[in-house]
C-alpha cells in the first residue's frame, strides 16, 4: 500500500460511501467508515464493512491472461502481448468479414468513469460500431428516459442532504434498507429526531422498508401508474396541486389532468389491491408535505411500462411543485456505484458522451470532431438483451464482456448461455474465476480489481469522488484503461496515447465543458485535496451544485418540465394463466451483490441468507401443499428453478419471490432465478420486465 490509510469509495452500491482502508501487515487490507464523509457519515451497511474480505481473499482471482486457439482448444496461459494480438487480429478479421455491427461490448455500472469513458470512444469512435451496452440497462435505463421525457435531460435533481430536509417519502418499487442502507438509515434518524416525518411505501411485499413505514401500500404487481393517477386525482379534487409552479413552469397539464380526473379511486382500489381510504390517506400525506421526496429503484424500472411508470411518478412531484426545492424532488436509487457515471460519459448503445444523443446529427459530429475521427455511425447500437439476441442468431460473432456475469444476471440464461456458445469469440475481462460467464471465454482477461486500480465514480446523488490506488493487483492482472488502451494500440488506432488514467480523465472533462454536466474546473488534485464534487461545477471557484433545477428552468426548449401521458396504463406483459397463475418478481437481498462473485465469498454475508427461498403467501402455500422448507419447482414457459420454500405473509396472494443473486453451476443450475425471466423489455428504455414473469409452482417430488 502505497500510504498506510486512504479514503475511498465502497464499491458496491450506488450510495457511495466514503471508506478509510489501512492496510498492515499483520490483519492486511481493513475497512471502516469515514466520519467526515458527506454520504454516510462513518456508517456503513453488511456488504462495506466486509469489503476488505474480498480484497483479502484473492484465491478466486485471475492471475494472468488465458486463451484457447480454437473452441476446441483447452485454455492455455499466455502473455498479455500475444492476448490482445489475438484479440486484435480477430476483430479485425471479424469486422473485414462483417462489417462493424459484427461485435459488441458489454460493460458494467462498476467500471470507472476512466474506464467507461474509454471503451466508449474505442467502440463508437474507432471500431465504428455503436454495439456498446451496460449491465446499467437492467437498473436505470427506464428512469434515464423518464427523466429526459419530464425534465429534458438525464438529470437526477436532488441531494442526499434533502433527506434531512424532506417530512414526506414516497418509496416505491424499492427497498432501500435492504438494497441502498446507508440512505435508509438517514432516512430512519430523520424520523427518530422528527416523528411528524412520514414514510409511505408502495411495494407488494412487506419488505423491512415497509415495515418500518408509516402507510405500506401493497399493490398488485404492475398496476404503479393506476396507482399514481388516483393519487393525482385525489390531490388534484383535494386542492393540493401547485398551480404557480404547474401554470409558470410546466408544459401539458390540462391532457394530463383530464387523464386523471377521468380515473376512478374506487376502480383503482380493486386493480391495485389496495384500501380506497390507504389511497386517500396517501395523497393528503403527499398533498401537506411540505418537502416531499419520491424514491424508486428497479420495481419501477424493471418492468415492459417502465418508461411510463416512471414518467407517472415524477408528475406527482410537477403536480405539487415539490421539485428544486430543500427536501423536496424524484430521487432515482441507482443500483450500481458508477451507474451514474455511466450516464455521463454515454455509456449506453443510444448515448454519446455528455449527455449528447446518437440520433442527432450535431451531437455526432461534436463528439466525432472531439475524438478526432471521421464519424460515429448513425446506426443505433444493440442494447443489452439485443446483443445476445444477435449472437444467438449468428448476427453479431463477437464479444466483449468486462465486469459483469450476463449469464446470471440477464433474463432466460438459456438464452444467454446458447447465445455465448454461439459466438465465434468470446472476451471476458474480469477479476475472478466465479463469474460463470467465464467458462464461456475464449480469451479471458485478469483485470485490477477495487483498490488495486485509480480512477472516479459519481453516485446517485451527482457526487464524482475520486478512488486511489492502495494495493498491488495479484498476479498480471492490469487496470481496465490499460488493457484497452493497449488492445487500442494493437488495432493501431490513434487517440489512446494516454500515459496515466488521469489523462483520460483530463480529456473527459474537456468533454463536458459548457454542457449541462459540466466538470471542466474538476481534476484529480482538487478530487483529492478538496473531496467530492455534485455535478455542475462550472467554474474554479465553484462549490459542485447539490440541487438542480432551483431556478425553475428546466433542460427542456421551453425550460418547462412536462406532464407526460402514458402509452399503456395496465402492465403489458403476459397476464397469469391457468398454466403459469403466478406473477414471479425477482430482486435482491440485503447482504449479496449482485451475480455473488465478491459477496459470495464471505462467509459473514453467508450467514444472513445462506440459499436461495421463493417467498410463497400461506394461502397459496396451503392449496399446493407447500410448508416452509419444502423444496418446490417453479416453472416458467423459460425454464425451472429448484429451491426450497419460505411460507410467508409478507408476500401477497398470487405473487411469488426470488432472489435474483444466485447462478453457480450447482443443482444443474437449478438455483439460477433468471432460468425463468420474461425477454421482454420496455419498448423505449429496453429495460428487462424482470419484475413481472408468469409462473407456475409446485412440491417438487424426486423421480
Ligand atoms: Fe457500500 Fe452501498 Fe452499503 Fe454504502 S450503502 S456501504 S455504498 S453497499
Amino acid at each position: 500500500m502505497q500510504n498506510s490509510e486512504i479514503k475511498t469509495t465502497c464499491s458496491y452500491c450506488g450510495v457511495g460511501c466514503g471508506i478509510i482502508v489501512t492496510n498492515d501487515s499483520k490483519n492486511g487490507v481493513t475497512v471502516t467508515g469515514d466520519k467526515n464523509h458527506p454520504v454516510n457519515k462513518g456508517m456503513l451497511c453488511s456488504k462495506g464493512m466486509n469489503l476488505h474480505y474480498v480484497v483479502n481473499d484473492t484465491s478466486d482471482r485471475i492471475l494472468y491472461p488465458e486463451m484457447r486457439w480454437s473452441k476446441s482448444h483447452p485454455m492455455e496461459r499466455v502473455s498479455w502481448d500475444t492476448a490482445l494480438e489475438r484479440a486484435a487480429a480477430v476483430f479485425t478479421s471479424i469486422i473485414k468479414k462483417h462489417g462493424p455491427d459484427s461485435v459488441g461490448f458489454y460493460i458494467s455500472g462498476q467500471c470507472l468513469t476512466e474506464e467507461y469513458y474509454l471503451v466508449n470512444k474505442l467502440v463508437k469512435g474507432f471500431l465504428k460500431t455503436n454495439n456498446i451496452d451496460t449491465n446499467s440497462r437492467l437498473c436505470m435505463s427506464s428512469a434515464v428516459v423518464g427523466y429526459k421525457k419530464t425534465f429534458g435531460e438525464d438529470a437526477v435533481p436532488i441531494a442526499y442532504d434533502d433527506i434531512e430536509l424532506a417530512d414526506t417519502f414516497l418509496i416505491t418499487g424499492a427497498n432501500p434498507a435492504w438494497c441502498h442502507p446507508i440512505l435508509f438509515r438517514r432516512i430512519e434518524q430523520h424520523k427518530e429526531k422528527n416523528p411528524k416525518v412520514k414514510i409511505i411505501v408502495i411495494d407488494p411485499r412487506k419488505t423491512d422498508s415497509a415495515l418500518n413505514a408509516d402507510l405500506h401500500l401493497q399493490i398488485i404487481p404492475g398496476t404503479d401508474i393506476i396507482l399514481y393517477h388516483a393519487l393525482a386525482k385525489r390531490l388534484i379534487e383535494q386542492g393540493y396541486a401547485d398551480t404557480d409552479f404547474i401554470k409558470n413552469h410546466t408544459e401539458n397539464f390540462k391532457l394530463y389532468k383530464d387523464l386523471v380526473l377521468a380515473s376512478s379511486l374506487e376502480k383503482a382500489s380493486k386493480l391495485c389491491g389496495i384500501p380506497v381510504n390507504d389511497i386517500k390517506l396517501a395523497a393528503d400525506i403527499i398533498g401537506k408535505a411540505k418537502g416531499f421526496l419520491s424514491l424508486w429503484a428497479m420495481g419501477l424500472n424493471q418492468s415492459a411500462i417502465g418508461v411510463d411508470k416512471n414518467t407517472a411518478l415524477l408528475n406527482l412531484s410537477l403536480l405539487t411543485g415539490q421539485v428544486g426545492k430543500p427536501g423536496s424532488g424524484p430521487f432515482s436509487l441507482t443500483g450500481q456505484p458508477n451507474a451514474m457515471g455511466g450516464r455521463e460519459v454515454g455509456g449506453m448503445a443510444n448515448l454519446l458522451a455528455v449527455h449528447k444523443e446518437l440520433n442527432n446529427p450535431v451531437h455526432r459530429k461534436e463528439v466525432a470532431d472531439f475524438w478526432g475521427v471521421e464519424d460515429i455511425s448513425e446506426k443505433p447500437g444493440l442494447t443489452a438483451t439485443e446483443m445476445f439476441d444477435a449472437l444467438e442468431s449468428g448476427k453479431m460473432k463477437a464479444i466483449w464482456v468486462i465486469c459483469t456475469n450476463p449469464l446470471v444476471s440477464l433474463p432466460d440464461s438459456r438464452r444467454v448461455e446458447k447465445a455465448l456458445s454461439n459466438a465465434k469469440f468470446v472476451v471476458v475481462q474480469e477479476i475472478s474465476h466465479n463469474a460463470d460467464t467465464s467458462k464461456f471465454a475464449d480469451l479471458l482477461l485478469p483485470a485490477a480489481g477495487w483498490l488495486e486500480k485509480e480512477g472516479t465514480m459519481t453516485n446517485s446523488e451527482r457526487r464524482i469522488s475520486y478512488l486511489p490506488k492502495g494495493i498491488n493487483a495479484p498476479g498480471e492482472a492490469l487496470p481496465d484503461v490499460e488493457i484497452l488502451t493497449r488492445f487500442a494500440k494493437k488495432m493501431n488506432f490513434s487517440g489512446f496515447n494516454f500515459n496515466t488514467t488521469e489523462d483520460i480523465y483530463k480529456e473527459y472533462c474537456l468533454m463536458t465543458k459548457n454542457t449541462s454536466i459540466d466538470i471542466s474546473f474538476l481534476n484529480y488534485n482538487r478530487l483529492k485535496n478538496e473531496g467530492t464534487f455534485q455535478w455542475p461545477v462550472p467554474d474554479y471557484g465553484h462549490p459542485g451544485t447539490p440541487r438542480l433545477f432551483t431556478d425553475k428552468k428546466f433542460y427542456t426548449p421551453s425550460q418547462k418540465a412536462i406532464f407526460n401521458l402514458p402509452t399503456a396504463i395496465e402492465n403489458t406483459s403476459e397476464q397469469p394463466s391457468n398454466q403459469f397463475p403466478f406473477i414471479l418478481t425477482t430482486g435482491r437481498i440485503r447482504d449479496q451483490w449482485h451475480t455473488m462473485t465478491k459477496t459470495g465469498k464471505v462467509s459473514r454475508l453467508m450467514t444472513h441468507i445462506p440459499s436461495p427461498m421463493l417467498e410463497i403467501n400461506p394461502i397459496d402455500a396451503y392449496k399446493a401443499a407447500i410448508k416452509s422448507g419444502d423444496i418446490v419447482v417453479v416453472t416458467s414457459k423459460n425454464g425451472t428453478v429448484r429451491v426450497k420454500a419460505k411460507v410467508s405473509d409478507s408476500i401477497r396472494e398470487g405473487v411469488l419471490f426470488l432472489p435474483m443473486h444466485w447462478g453457480k453451476q450447482l443443482e444443474n443450475d437449478l438455483n439460477r432465478t433468471n432460468n425463468l425471466t420474461n425477454t421482454v423489455v420496455d419498448p423505449t428504455s429496453k429495460e428487462p420486465d424482470f419484475k413481472f414473469t408468469t409462473v407456475s409452482v409446485a412440491k417438487y417430488v424426486k423421480p
